[in-house]
Parts: C-alpha cells; structure tokens; sequence
C-alpha cells in the first residue's frame, strides 16, 4: 500500500511555508504513476515556488516492487555509523515481526543516498541485477587507480550491446561514460554465483561499492 501524509513544511532558505504531501511507502502495483515521479525526482524532494531553494526531505521511504521481488527500504543519513544502526534496525525488527519469511524470493535493500535508490530501480528495470553492477562499477573505476579516490561511477541505462556507467569525477568537476559489453555483465554474474553471491536475499542487503569491494577481495583471495 502507497502510503502518504500532507506536511507543512517552511522552505529553509526563504522562510515560505508550503503544504506538501510526504510518501512514507510506494507501493508499485498500487500506484505506478508514483514510481515514474519517483525516478523523476519528484517525490520527497521540497522545491520552493517562491524562491526555487530544494532539499531532500529526511523522510524515510519503503519502496515496494512485487513483481520484480524488490523491496528498498531508503533512510536518508550521511553519517557511517547512523547508516550502520539504522540497519542493524532494520534487521532486528524484520527478524522479530516475521515479515522475512513472507519475502523469500525477494531482493532486500537498505539505502540512505537518493541517487542510489534511483539507481537500483533502473538496474531492476532493466534486468540487471545490482550486485553485479555494484563490481562492474568497481571494475571501471579500477581501470584508473590513481584517480579513484576522486571518481565515482552510476548505471546509466543499457543498449543493444551492453551497459553504460556514467564517471563522475570530483577533482576535474567532469563526467565520462564507460561502457561494459553484456558478455562481461554475464562472465561476473556467473563468476560470483560460484563464489557463492546469492541472486536473492535471505534478508536485509546493503549493495553498495563497500560490497563490491568486499567481493573482489575474495576473488583476488582465491586466484592467489
Ligand atoms: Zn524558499
């Protein structure tokens, strides 16, 4: 169920107050329209009409996909160790209601950055699964070491040969795009299967570059 309530909320900047409506769920099959408003930005995000000022809401979002068994809980938070709290909350209170085993085939994830819950709908979206992009993103980082501290990649879409990850680079204010061929995608997916990375969650994820990094040094591990 899409979940919603109207909030009065004062823009930060001008002082304006505006009665918006907060999402708290999205319930995809309920209310397709709100996933579309959703990857356009449009939902929890406060603009101000009087002076254009704009701030993500600190509101926290459980967005439900049945039919691609995707579930993101997303809590907007900056902070490492808030992050980690957070969700080992989540965990705890999934485990104690039960609600898991109701879930089974699902994919569970808990993100705290806007972008990257926009990021793993597209990668549903598009058949792809985001614990191989997660280590392709990686890859193409990788291909530059000593500019990584500065970069950071995202999915951008596919085509009819493979994928296309956008390079943001922070130190030369520029973005490039790196493709990966759907061979690679498949070589990956195949390859972390064998090494044990499930397809679907047994609970709560975070699938994020930490994890990916997580992953390749396992595989580095076992070439040795
Ligand atoms: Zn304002």
């Amino acid at each position: 169920m899409s979940i919603n309530a109207q909030q009065q909320i004062k823009c930060p900047k001008c002082g304006q107050l505006h009665e918006i409506n907060v999402w708290h769920s999205i319930t995809v099959s309920d209310s397709p329209d709100l996933k579309a408003d959703l990857l356009a930005g449009k939902i929890n995000i406060f603009r101000c009409d009087s002076c254009g000022a704009a701030a993500l809401l600190p509101t926290p979002l459980l967005y439900h996909d049945e039919e691609q068994r995707l579930m993101i809980s997303f809590t907007p938070c900056t902070d490492e160790l808030t992050k980690r709290q957070l969700f080992d909350n989540i965990r705890a209170s999934s485990k104690e209601s039960g609600e898991l085993d109701a879930l089974d085939d699902y994919n569970l994830r808990f993100v705290t950055d806007y972008n990257a819950l926009l990021e793993k709908l597209l990668i549903f979206d598009n058949g792809l699964h985001d614990k191989v992009t997660e280590v392709l993103k990686l890859m193409v980082l990788m291909q530059e070491p000593d500019k990584m501290e500065q970069r950071t990649a995202m999915f951008g879409k596919t085509d009819g040969d493979g994928l296309e990850f956008m390079v943001f680079d922070k130190k030369e204010e520029a973005c490039y795009t790196s493709r990966v061929p759907y061979a690679t995608y498949n070589t990956i997916k195949e390859e972390l299967r064998r090494s044990g990375v499930k397809y679907r969650s047994f609970d709560w994820e975070i699938v994020d570059a930490d994890y990916a990094a997580r992953l390749l040094n396992g595989f580095n591990n076992r070439m040795e």
